[in-house]
């Protein structure tokens, strides 16, 4: 636009740092600029659509895109963090049969400044309510995050610089369902991030039931993905299970488990599920679960049972589905 170079930064510290949404509000660029700037561009933000609070004080909220599409992030305050579980795609391509997001379709993947957006507005919600800024963030919520890995990444480098959030990438979590291909890029790509599993099942009969994926990202093949992903990274990695009553809860399926984390330097963390009305998976008692966790901790696996947030407004693990405007 012929304009002085310095002009560039001073915009890109009120779009990255400040998040800012209107050029008008951008004080120190002169009037005429702004006006230019928004003959010639528009900022796509990411705006909160609608809020529910949970009475464990967990916030999930709906946001709006650009382009009218919803999608939902939550804020998990716990005693020692605050932490965002955001979107990286507007519903899923993948159908996991106990996930309520697996019965949208998807329709597209977000682009890297929208899960940024994502993440600031959680932020916000954090320091307002809580007077707490976040502290960490799992990529959790709607979506398959490699599926979208280009913008699932460059939001990262954006959260982690120095112009942007500056969190450090060991206080984000990337989830995946497993896609072995892409596992084995994070790897070429020695992502400093945390990655972590859905695997729910230590046996392929059982995984191809209740996540599909599995049909072509086999565990061979993921044992294998992850085993060089280590190499590469020397990331340890967590699988997250859910303990479903009467499918994968005997004492069988948690030597299954302990056999697969032989694989590589990993944690168990046993996530309590939390029904949806399109499918009939349980969670198993907490009986079951704790003599699951106790064999794989006697096995010398480091295991965790965690709780799920917000259960009474549908923000808790598997399910996010955008009910208002379904
Ligand atoms: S669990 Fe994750 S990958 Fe599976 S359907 Fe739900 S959002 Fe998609």
């Amino acid at each position: 636009m012929n304009e002085q170079a310095f002009r560039a930064n001073q915009i890109y510290d009120w779009l990255w740092v400040k998040s800012c949404t209107n050029f008008d509000d951008m004080s120190n660029v002169s009037k005429l600029l702004r006006v230019k700037l928004a003959d010639k561009y528009v900022i796509n933000a990411v705006k909160v659509d609608k809020s529910q609070f949970s009475s464990d004080r967990t916030i999930k909220s709906t946001f709006k895109l650009y382009d009218e599409n919803i999608i939902e992030g939550v804020l998990i305050p716990a005693a020692d963090r605050m932490t965002a579980c955001v979107s990286s795609q507007v519903g899923c391509s993948l159908t996991c049969k106990f996930c309520a997001t697996g019965y949208m379709d998807r329709k597209r993947n977000l682009n890297a400044d929208e899960i940024y957006d994502q993440v600031v507005l959680i932020d916000q919600q954090a320091k307002l309510n809580y007077q707490i800024p976040l502290t960490n963030i799992v990529y959790m919520g709607m979506g398959e995050p490699l599926l979208n890995y280009a913008n699932v990444l460059k939001s990262i480098e954006r959260i982690t610089s120095d112009t942007g959030l500056n969190m450090a990438a060991k206080r984000i979590t990337v989830s995946t369902a497993g896609i072995a291909k892409m596992i084995k890029k994070l790897g070429d790509d020695q992502v400093r991030f945390n990655l972590a599993l859905s695997l729910h099942a230590a046996n392929d009969i059982k995984r191809n039931e209740i996540m599909p994926i599995n049909e072509q990202n086999s565990l061979k093949a993921l044992a294998e993905a992850l085993k060089y992903y280590f190499s590469k990274t020397k990331n340890p990695v967590t699988f997250e299970y859910i303990v479903f009553d009467n499918f994968n809860d005997e004492l069988q399926d948690a030597a299954e488990l302990a056999k697969f984390c032989k694989h590589i330097p990993c944690k168990v963390n046993i996530i309590e599920y939390n029904p949806i009305s399109f499918a009939e998976y349980q969670n198993a008692g907490v009986d079951k679960i704790e003599a699951f966790a106790d064999y794989l901790k006697k096995q010398g696996v480091n295991t965790n049972i965690r709780r799920s947030r917000g259960k009474d407004i549908d923000a808790a693990c598997g399910q996010l589905a955008v009910k208002q405007t379904a």
